[in-house]
Formats: C-alpha cells, structure tokens, sequence
C-alpha cells in the first residue's frame, strides 16, 4: 500500500485533560507522520458542516456542542495505509468495544466524548482535510 494521508481531530475532551502528546505519541509510535497540525476552536458552523452526514441522528446537536466546547487540534497524518491504520489505533468508536491499547479505550470518557475523530475512507480525507487545512499548512 502507498503512502496514503488521514485527517485527524483530537477532540475537547483530551485537550482539555492535556491528552495532545499522549495521543500524538501513539499516532507516531504506530508508524504516521504528523505532517499538519493546529490548535482551533471550532465554529458551529464548521462543526454542522462537518458532521453533517449525521444531522439526523438523534446526538446531532449534542455532537456539535462537545465539540465546539473546547480546543481542538486539527491534524494531517501520512504513512502507509494511513486511513486504516489510524482507525485501528483509535479503536471503536465506543470505547467500552475499543481493543485494549487504542487511543479510545485508554482515554476516551464516552461514546461522545472518545477523544479522536480519524477518516474513514481516503475520499473523505481529501474532503476533510480541505475542509480545515491550506495546501502551506501541510509540509510532507
Ligand atoms: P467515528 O467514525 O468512530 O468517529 O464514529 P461516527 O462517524 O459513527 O460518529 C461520529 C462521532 O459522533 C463519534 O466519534 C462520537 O463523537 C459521536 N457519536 C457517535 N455515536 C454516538 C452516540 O450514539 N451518541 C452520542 N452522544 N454521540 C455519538
């Protein structure tokens, strides 16, 4: 498999239990390079937009207010295989599912509250990623 980019969020609830590094270095230890990262605060706009696809879903607006409660790091990582390997360093989505030594069993407080978000194909990471990064914010 070529090397392949994933977009990643660590979410309110780590950065404000001071996770960033933690979480960064299990991203690197798996092998993924960080190649774009910054500390925002997402709008509600942004945040509607980009999980829009769930808007239907009964924990919408409940989705939207976690995740423009707090700072968030927006990240580019690369490797081989990256959208799948970063899903499988997260762990379910459900941390109370997620295999023991992923981000989300280890920090993750709720099915909501689970720490990270990662791509889930690398049609949606090309989206994603542009969504939140200018092509000289990401430096490979
Ligand atoms: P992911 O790809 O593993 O992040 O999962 P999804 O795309 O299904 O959901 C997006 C995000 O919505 C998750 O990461 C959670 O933060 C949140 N979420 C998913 N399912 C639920 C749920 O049943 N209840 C609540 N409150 N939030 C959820």
């Amino acid at each position: 498999m070529a090397s392949e980019r994933t977009f990643s969020i660590i979410k309110p609830d780590a950065t404000k239990r001071n996770l960033t590094g933690a979480i960064n270095q299990k991203i690197e230890a798996a092998g993924l390079r960080i190649i774009g990262q910054k500390r925002i605060r997402m709008s509600q706009t942004q945040a509607e937009g980009f999980y829009g696809v769930h808007k239907e879903r009964p924990f919408f607006k409940s989705l939207v207010s976690f995740m423009t409660s707090g700072p968030v790091i927006v990240q580019v990582l690369q490797g081989d295989n990256a959208v799948l390997k970063y899903r499988e360093v997260m762990g379910a989505t459900d941390p109370a599912k997620a295999n023991a030594g992923t981000i989300r069993k280890e920090f993750a407080e709720s099915i909501e509250a689970n720490s990270v978000h990662g791509s889930d194909s690398a049609e949606n990471a090309k989206i994603e990623i542009e969504f939140f990064f200018k092509p000289e914010e990401i430096v490979d």
